[in-house]
């Protein structure tokens, strides 16, 4: 299980065990968001509900770099692994326009999901070229969006709807 840590800006910054979520609100450096009262932690003293959001005290000034690398898998779950010409389970990418005409390969805004038959059928052709339309729009995910992908799908349910807002 794990925690997903706040700036005290609200902006998601990482995420981390719940056992050092519970160390950074013990020690007080960060307090908690938001808990799953259905999950206790017991420690030798304490007992307290499982945090699923902590927010530090002291903002954080975060060097990184706030764009996420592209990747195939990063693509699948952008598009909740749906085929964006069918809706049909996707188990491969496809690139908009064809890399073969120009189109950019690493690029979240020319790759969809796309399911095996929708792939084979589109061919090197461009959407318009093959009579297919577009479900979706890609988009390039925000850092953010993957933190919370990388708690876990089932568990980022469970985070509050404010948050949820703030980063989708
Ligand atoms: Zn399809």
């Amino acid at each position: 299980m794990q925690t997903l840590v706040l700036n005290a800006s609200y902006e998601p910054l990482a995420v981390v065990s719940v056992r050092r979520a519970i160390v950074l609100v013990l020690t007080e450096k960060a307090v908690t968001e938001h808990a799953d009262s259905d999950r206790i932690i017991r420690s030798a003293t304490q007992e307290f509900p499982a945090p699923l959001v902590v927010r530090l005290l002291r903002f954080v000034r975060v060097p990184y770099r706030r764009k996420l690398p592209w990747s195939r898998s990063g693509v699948l779950e952008r598009d909740s692994r749906r085929c964006g010409y069918c809706g049909a389970r996707a188990e491969s990418i496809d690139h908009i326009v064809p890399t073969s005409r120009g189109g950019a390969q690493r690029s979240w805004l020319n790759t969809v999901a796309a399911c095996v038959m929708c792939n084979q059928r589109k061919a090197d052709r461009t959407p318009e070229e093959a009579g297919m339309s577009l479900l979706l729009d890609p988009f390039e995910p925000k850092v953010q969006r993957a933190l919370v992908l990388a708690m876990g799908v089932r568990q980022a349910e469970h985070l509050p709807e404010w948050l949820v807002a703030s980063f989708a």
